[in-house]
């Protein structure tokens, strides 16, 4: 449980730290929840961590036409807590609340969590719901992918060598929006085995408009476009919440097989959908 001898640097600008990325044998030091345990496991192995947390303005939390955007380092109490967020992305706020335990919402961040990647992560069915867009920047780019291309597979990300994520734009709530987050948390980490964050608005008692997201079923966050157009063409919440996962194959270990995840997917969907839309107005 002692990891590899490392090097290890605190860059004071964000300049120097991408230069100090361009070299493909250090690995960014945000948070540490993942990265130390996996140095202490051996699983990783970088010759240097390149440790953001002096470099200024990386935890901002702002909101400016209707995007709010959230610095990679924002550590997840902050997102949980932000009035920012509770006032415009109030799903988000929902989710940061239920990942881990005091200690990791305190240290955590949210560009550490989401490039990660961790299959049972909460995070990925948020941004994914909410169509959240990933700011990349390198020493030599600037760009931003949406969320469900980020997240391509366990642990995969859309990130390239030399690049950081800068911060998350997400598009507000509207107001006669309903969104919640619904999981079924591991007992012994909290990760989601099974996680669905759903939004929907409505005419009257129509949905007009429904996202749901789903993490910790396969190995990457996914939308379930069926369901979504099931409750969009009129269908109940039990006849969408049926479908949710049909086409995915899902993951299974010693705590859950397949089958149980999908009828957890279901179950969290049915519960994810109802609260949502008793919070649209
Ligand atoms: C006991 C425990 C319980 C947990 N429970 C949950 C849970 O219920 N739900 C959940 O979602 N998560 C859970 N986590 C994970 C937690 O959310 C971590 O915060 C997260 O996985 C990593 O964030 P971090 O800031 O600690 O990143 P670090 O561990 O510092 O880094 C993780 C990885 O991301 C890279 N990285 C970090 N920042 C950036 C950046 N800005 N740009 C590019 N790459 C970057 C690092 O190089 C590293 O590869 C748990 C962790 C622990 C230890």
């Amino acid at each position: 449980m002692i990891p590899q001898t490392f090097d290890y640097s605190a860059p004071q600008t964000l300049q120097e730290a991408l230069a100090l990325l361009e070299n493909g044998e250090r690995k960014i030091l945000a948070g540490g929840m993942s990265l130390i345990p996996l140095m202490k496991l051996r699983l990783a192995q970088p010759a240097e961590v390149v440790d953001l947390g002096r470099v200024p303005g990386l935890n901002t939390i702002t909101e400016s036409d209707g995007i709010v955007h959230i610095g990679a380092m924002a550590t997840h109490h902050a997102v949980e807590t932000s009035p920012i967020i509770r006032a415009h992305c109030p799903l988000l706020a929902e989710t940061a609340g239920q990942i881990g335990d005091v200690q990791v919402r305190n240290m955590g961040t949210m560009g550490g969590s989401i490039a990660h990647a961790d299959p049972a992560a909460d995070y990925p069915a948020a941004l994914v719901a909410l169509e959240a867009r990933i700011h990349l920047v390198s020493a030599h780019s600037d760009r931003t992918v949406g969320a469900a291309d980020f997240f391509q597979d366990a642990f995969v990300t859309s990130i390239e060598p030399g690049e950081i994520v800068l911060d998350i734009e997400v598009p507000v709530e509207e107001s006669n929006e309903g969104s919640r987050y619904e999981k079924f948390p591991h007992p012994a980490s909290g990760f989601a085995v099974v996680g669905v964050a759903a939004r929907v608005r409505k005419s009257g008692d129509r949905i007009t408009m429904a996202r749901i997201a789903v993490t910790g079923m396969g190995t990457h966050a996914f939308r379930d476009h069926a369901a979504e157009q099931l409750l969009e063409n009129g269908a109940s919440i039990a006849e969408a919440a049926a479908v949710v996962g049909a086409s995915e194959q899902p993951n299974a270990d010693l705590f859950a097989s397949a089958d149980y995840r999908r009828h957890l997917a279901r179950i969290h969907a049915a519960r994810a959908l109802a609260a949502a839309v008793s919070r649209a107005s």
